[in-house]
């Protein structure tokens, strides 16, 4: 199986990276995790080529912040003849609001007339063909989602995101197959045993999501929501950082498909 990063930034896009978005195909599926400013990507050629094996789309959205959310400015021009279901933590439609105080110039219920909001919390779900765990995390004194998918053969992926490191996310993502996880660059915290430690403003550290991999014993780590202002030879110089805590650990970089 194969998952494709289009946006791998948090917070903004810089340096050829665009913001959360990953699309995972499945059958006759795409299973993307978070809209960010990456889901434009699929307007391009080769997003065009995964949008053409696709009848249906299945978006999770950890959050609704911008860096996860503003693809969806896009959303319907791109998924125009698909079957749409947005699973987030309410069913609230992305930017509703704005399209009332006129920021969004879309009428909803005319041109997504295709999609359908799910509201989802903590819990298992059986989707189309799949197995879906969900966890809630803290950020920043708000709820963000974490999610696992098994599929049928065993496989399993997590994807978790804008959230805290605290022991009962290692247990959410023990031993998986592929883990994506957030990281933010650390400070002084970086050399503390304690997990609870690795935390920057509501987001978890390099360090931090290298102690999750390694206690939760995953297959690979790959990191995602880059921080905008590091280039890509700062980020090299995180993962080489964390490379002795989880040898297995590598960047998630844009368009670099990721095969598990
Ligand atoms: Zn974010
Ligand atoms: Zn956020």
């Amino acid at each position: 199986m194969k998952m494709i990063p289009l946006g791998t930034n948090g917070f903004f896009s810089s340096f050829d990276r665009q913001t959360a978005c990953f699309v995972l195909p499945y059958k006759d599926r795409l299973l993307i995790f978070d809209a960010g400013s990456g889901l434009f990507r699929l307007g391009e050629p080769e997003g065009k080529k995964l949008l053409r094996n696709a009848k249906y789309i299945d978006i999770f959205l950890s959050h609704y912040h911008f860096d996860h959310t503003f693809g969806f400015y896009a959303a319907f021009n791109l998924f125009e003849k698909k079957n749409v279901t947005v699973y987030a933590r309410s069913d609230r439609k992305v930017f509703s609001d704005f399209s009332f105080l006129e920021y969004f110039p879309i009428n909803y219920d005319k041109e997504f007339i295709n999609f359908s909001w799910k509201a989802v919390d903590k819990g298992t779900y059986s989707l189309s063909g799949y197995k879906m765990r969900i966890r809630r995390q803290n950020h920043r004194g708000e709820v963000s989602l974490a999610f696992t998918i098994e599929f049928p053969g065993g496989k399993t992926i997590a994807y978790v995101t804008d959230g805290e490191p605290i022991q009962e996310s290692v247990e959410f993502v023990r031993g998986v197959n592929l883990l994506l996880h957030e990281h933010e660059p650390g400070s002084k915290e970086a050399k503390s045993k304690k997990l609870e430690d690795h935390i920057r403003d509501g987001h978890v550290t390099t360090e931090g999501a290298a102690l999750i991999a390694r206690e939760a014993a995953v297959k690979r780590l790959y990191l995602i929501h880059h921080n905008p202002f590091l280039d890509n030879e700062k980020l090299e110089k995180e993962l080489t950082k964390i490379k002795p805590i989880f040898k297995e650990s590598k960047l998630a970089k844009d368009l670099e498909v990721i095969e598990f």
